[in-house]
């Protein structure tokens, strides 16, 4: 179960069906998961009702891919370029 793949984001825009106050922070169980969507039960943080929400799913990750050779040589590529660090950024 990867959680960055998941717009968990919506929970903060849902109410909870028993107390109408926010289900972000809710313990979420995972019910089905799919390609393109995840169900999950997600206990209110409020009253505990529980509540079944189905949330979409990216199917890549939300964070950076991880840095491979090409991005290495690129990098050294463009410090070459540069001739001293500090031309890399704006001042
Ligand atoms: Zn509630």
């Amino acid at each position: 179960m990867d959680w960055s793949l998941v717009d968990v984001d919506r929970l903060a825009r849902l109410a909870c069906p028993s107390c109408q106050r926010g289900l972000a922070g809710g313990l979420m169980r995972q019910v089905e998961w799919t390609t393109r969507r995840c169900i999950v039960v997600v206990a209110c943080p409020n009253c505990n009702a529980e509540s079944m929400v189905v949330l979409e799913t990216s199917g890549t990750r939300r964070t950076a891919p991880p840095i491979d050779v090409d991005d290495v040589r690129r990098a050294h590529e463009a410090l070459a370029r540069a001739g001293r660090m500090s031309d890399l950024f704006p001042a």
